[in-house]
């Protein structure tokens, strides 16, 4: 139940829903590619320092990440928030597909809904922040923007780089169809390029002359998918091929690019290690070289049982996102385009969570059971390498329809439309309200660090190495 004195710092979410609806649509404007979000940045940044926040822009090695933080002392208390958006997803905000730049047909789009993560962080941020100047709390609040999450970059070099060392517990959410406590683990991954180098020739005068590096890649692709038969069921290999040559020449370049995803790190790293034999192989076979390229890679989510507890119950004193009738509407209009999924998503609600979403097109219940609870979701995160230094967790937050793909068109709509602004205006509460009853409770912090050192069986090591630079115009 909310106490009165917790209720009324909402009041200082509801006090800026224009200020933060305005920010995310700004964010969701932009729509900048991973580690190349300036104006995405700025603007958040600009704003942290309006409302008297200590802003340092750049973190350690990314230039766009930021650190906010009001109050002083322990615990401190953090919100993740990112900003990147996916390649290709240009919209409008309607329920059809059309692009909102149909000029510029590569250009970006918030596909994953990151303009209202971000701007939800802010909004929990300034939440505690109120309560810290208001002497109702002691301690330290703390905003991160994180930069290039859909390339798994930001955090992990963060992690890295000393960024969280001091940080009691962290907070953060992705917006879902759902609402709830999210309880899923991710894999470990590694993405790497290995790019080989041949020599140019004729292909018809002179193919003798010439060494082809396309064909190192394809006998490395034709190595790596017979190892794949001798590795563990859970591991997963996907590559793309990087070659912009033309049948008539030899080419002295070609590239291709791995992930390499695992449950856990170590079998992630055998892995990779045997990839790298399956190239050395190849550039033998082919009288080329090649040289690799580490661009990142990351850990899996450590979930945490304390602040699992605080944040749903956060959540559920909370409620759901407010939505509109017009809400309703565009939710039901935009499911005409998923309607297999649609009819999934509600059988999952009911026969995994209890919920009977029917005649549901958004979620407006907060699940009583956590979502995913302990189960290896198949894709990855880099809030895993986070919750592997510090006590971390995160929700879910209707912010899209029942039944919306990811990285979609739709996914982009539902981001710049009021669907995704109530879910980032919940989500600030609901992250605002824990962090409160974590510095109410200091009690809390401690447990949650009981719970963390109970669930790490082993040290963490971070997956990149130690000299390793993000690569800035590494967009995709
Ligand atoms: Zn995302």
């Amino acid at each position: 139940m909310i106490k009165s004195n917790e209720s009324k710092y909402f009041a200082a979410v509801d006090s800026r829903e224009a200020a933060l609806t305005e920010l995310s649509q700004k964010v969701w404007e932009y729509a900048e590619p991973g580690l190349q979000e300036k104006q995405s940045a700025k603007a958040i940044a600009d704003y942290l320092e309006s409302e008297g926040f200590r802003v340092q822009r750049g973190v350690g090695t990314i230039p766009t990440a930021i650190c906010a933080e009001y109050g002083s002392g322990h615990p401190v208390i953090a919100y993740l928030g990112e900003y990147d958006a996916l390649a290709r997803l240009d919209q409008k905000v309607v329920t059809h597909k059309e692009a909102a730049h149909p000029e510029e047909p590569d250009r970006y789009g918030h596909g994953c809904g990151h303009n209202n993560l971000g701007v939800g962080a802010v909004g929990a941020a300034i939440m505690l922040k109120e309560a810290i100047a208001a002497g109702e709390v002691k301690g330290t609040v703390r905003f991160y923007g994180c930069p290039a999450e859909e390339t798994l970059v930001g955090k992990v070099f963060m992690v890295r780089d000393g960024a969280f060392k001091d940080v009691d517990c962290a907070m953060t959410w992705h917006s879902h169809a759902y609402n709830g406590a999210w309880g899923a683990c991710y894999t470990c991954m590694n993405s790497v390029k290995f790019h080989f180098h041949g020599i140019a020739a004729h292909a018809a005068g002179h193919p003798f002359d010439g060494r082809s590096a396309l064909d190192a890649v394809e006998l490395m692709n034709v190595s790596a998918n017979y190892m794949r038969e001798h590795v563990k069921p859970d591991v997963r290999i996907h590559y793309a091929t990087i070659c912009s040559c033309a049948p008539n020449v030899v080419p002295d370049e070609c590239s291709v690019w791995y992930y390499i995803r695992a449950p856990k790190r170590k079998d992630v790293d055998e892995v990779y290690s045997w990839l790298c034999d399956c190239a050395k192989g190849a550039a033998l076979m082919t009288q080329t070289t090649f040289d690799i390229e580490f661009l990142t890679g990351c850990s899996e989510v450590m979930p945490n049982d304390v602040l699992e507890k605080v944040m749903l119950e956060a959540y559920k004193d909370t409620g759901a996102p407010k939505f509109t009738p017009e809400d309703y509407a565009f939710a039901k209009e935009i499911a005409e385009t998923y309607p297999e999924v649609l009819a999934r998503d509600r059988r999952v609600m009911k026969e995994e969570y209890g919920v009977n979403g029917d005649d549901k097109f958004l979620c407006d219940v907060v699940f009583d059971k956590v979502i995913e609870d302990r189960l290896v979701a198949p894709g990855s995160t880099d809030v895993g390498d986070v919750s592997h230094v510090v006590p971390t967790y995160q929700i879910y937050v209707a912010g899209q329809g029942i039944g919306c793909p990811g990285h979609s068109w739709q996914m982009t709509a539902y981001s710049g439309s009021h669907v995704g602004f109530a879910s980032m205006l919940c989500a600030a509460k609901v992250m605002g309200l824990s962090g409160l009853r974590l510095l109410e409770n200091p009690e809390l912090v401690k447990e949650a660090w009981d719970n963390f050192h109970k669930n790490q069986t082993e040290p963490y090591v971070s997956p990149l190495p130690a000299d390793l630079l993000p690569n800035l115009e590494q967009t995709n």
